[in-house]
């Protein structure tokens, strides 16, 4: 069963940019492609594949996240 209240965050480490991919879910994680356990993910600013994932249990978390404090 999937908790309604996490949201799937990620973090570039290349750009930094920070964002919400959006409520966790089978559609989202995706199972890796080729040996590699980091989820095919790309950042939406600069195109990196560093991007580091957060799963924020509800919105409290997610804005910490967002504001650079998780
Ligand atoms: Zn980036």
């Amino acid at each position: 069963m999937i908790d309604q209240s996490s949201m799937l965050c990620a973090h570039c480490q290349r750009c930094g940019r920070r964002s919400v991919l959006g409520r966790v879910d089978a559609a989202t994680l995706t199972p890796p492609a080729e040996g590699g356990n980091a989820p095919r993910l790309r950042c939406d600013m600069c195109g990196g594949r560093q991007v580091k994932l957060f799963n924020a249990q509800g919105p409290v978390e997610m804005l910490a996240f967002l504001n650079g404090r998780m």
